[in-house]
């Protein structure tokens, strides 16, 4: 798997020629970014940064990640309806994490009003890397899952044709023929649209709350687009908009600007930063509506790193999704080795074990977005500190999973072509519906595949790190 352009990766003239037509078609095609020098700008844009070369994916991983959404869809509805087990499961979290704590206010209170809201809609991205066995065997293994504000959705879907385009520049006309078409953001509109017509509202909008730095603007603008194709108008507000014009009626509907908010979808709110005191009053008042928030803060908290790890405990599945046997174990299959640190003496043991051994694994805090990941030395230094307080518990501990690299060149705006080696992770898109009780769609939406140079640990394609990529199946 890691020699599939062997005969291709060294040929430099061939490499050069091949990165000119690709960035020109990248930019052609709309795979966009605004410049970080003008992040709320459109007036100077550059391409999101991508490979050259499609990766080799195992095609027996690819269909089984495809064949565990919608197992993994009504597992996250599954806890978001749960009371009883975020509560338990988050209970020492939100002791030792702020964040964690403050969202989980928010979701008592509104849960103690009662809700307002009556159609659910579920948007999110499951992310796996194929960890290598001893024996050589890639196994299918989840990283996690992004409940709120996925990415990259919209602009996925215009790398397949550019790298179609460099396997033809390379002589590969064959190869190219093979890349898989892929447009997420459909199927994520198709989704918003639905939650939209069941809110039942034809002058109603759809409200993304969006980011006070925008530089990602195009990924969203993807789906945005295809909402205006079918007639739905979108606007685009922050949480500081919302605190300054947002208001509810007596019935609990959402007014922004005068206008009634039928679906809320969040591209942000994901991480401390995001809020002051003023955002998380607006955060309230958007949770306390009628609107369908994608997500509702209790689908936020599902997506905890706390929650992926108590998932992964003996039974826990099985009470969650009762009499899906066969959802269970396809669940099951993707998970790696996941560890509580809670105080006790199972928290003692693998802190122990880590301290011992920290290659094995990764020290996660409740947090998202890249960059706050712990990794080998540093590991062992931050638990060996932590270790006999209760901040422990607001990290968990994974076992690492290693790929097997392959050669590729990452190419990015102002940056040298050099060939490196690189590992990559397959995002599948979830979308759902739920109406009261009942659940009207259940799909999986498209997939995204991103790839990093091995050297970095950690790191999304927004913190510049990883590049979008197309999966080559094999
Ligand atoms: P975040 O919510 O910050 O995106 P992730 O769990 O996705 O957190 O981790 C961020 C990155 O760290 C991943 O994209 C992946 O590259 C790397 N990573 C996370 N968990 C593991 C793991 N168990 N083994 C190897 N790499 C990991
Ligand atoms: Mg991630």
């Amino acid at each position: 798997m890691a020699a599939a352009w062997q005969d291709v990766v060294r040929d430099a003239a061939a490499v050069r020629e091949a990165a000119a037509a690709a960035v020109d078609a990248a930019l052609l095609a709309g795979g966009l970014m605004r410049t970080g020098e003008q992040p709320n700008s459109s007036d100077v844009v550059n391409y999101a940064p991508f490979t050259l070369l499609p990766s080799a994916v195992p095609r027996a991983l690819f269909e089984q990640a495809y064949a565990v959404q919608q197992d993994f869809n009504l597992l996250v509805d599954a806890v978001s309806q749960n009371k009883e087990f975020l509560e338990q499961t988050l209970a020492s979290t939100i002791k030792a994490d702020d964040f964690t704590a403050q969202l989980f206010r928010i979701y008592m209170q509104v849960l103690e009003e009662g809700l307002a809201q009556t159609v659910f809609l579920g948007i999110n991205r499951s992310d796996y890397m194929f960890d290598c066995g001893l024996d050589g065997a890639a196994a299918l293994k989840q990283i996690e899952i992004n409940t709120i504000a996925a990415s990259f959705g919209g602009l996925t879907s215009r790398t397949a044709d550019v790298h179609r385009l460099v396997l033809k520049v390379l002589g590969k006309t064959e190869e190219a023929s093979q890349l898989l078409p892929n447009n997420p953001a459909k199927g994520l509109a198709l989704g918003i649209a639905k939650a939209w017509e069941l809110y039942g509202s034809q002058r109603a909008v759809v409200m993304f709350l969006v980011e006070e730095v925008q530089r990602n603007i195009f990924d969203q603008r993807c789906v945005e687009n295809e909402l205006w194709n079918r007639n739905i108008r979108v606007v685009r507000r922050r949480f500081r908009d919302v605190f300054e014009q947002g208001s509810l009626d007596a019935s609990r509907r959402l007014y922004i600007d005068g206008q009634e908010v039928a679906v809320v979808y969040y591209r942000e709110g994901y991480v401390p930063r995001t809020y002051n005191q003023q955002n998380w009053e607006a955060r309230l008042l958007l949770e306390r509506s009628r609107a369908v928030k994608c997500p509702d803060i209790a689908t936020q908290l599902a997506g905890t790193k706390k929650v992926q790890q108590e998932l992964s405990r003996p039974g826990t599945l099985e009470k969650l999704l009762p009499g899906r046997p066969e959802a269970v174990a396809r669940i099951r299959a993707t998970f790696a080795g996941l560890y509580s640190l809670d105080e006790g003496e199972e928290g003692d043991r693998i802190a122990a074990t880590a301290i011992a051994d920290p290659d094995r694994f990764v020290l996660k805090p409740q947090r998202e977005g890249g960059g706050n990941n712990l990794y080998g030395e540093e590991l062992r230094e931050v638990l060996e500190k932590i270790k006999d307080s209760p901040e422990r518990t607001s990290y968990i501990l994974m076992d690492k999973i290693k790929p097997q690299p392959a050669l590729n060149y990452l190419l990015r705006a102002h940056s040298p072509l050099q060939v490196s080696e690189c590992i990559s992770e397959l995002g599948i898109f979830g979308v759902y519906v739920r109406q009261g009780r009942e659940l009207v769609l259940n799909e999986a939406a498209g997939h995204l595949l991103r790839t990093k140079a091995v050297e970095h640990a950690d790191g999304g394609v927004a913190a510049g790190v990883a590049v979008l990529d197309t999966p080559y199946l094999v």
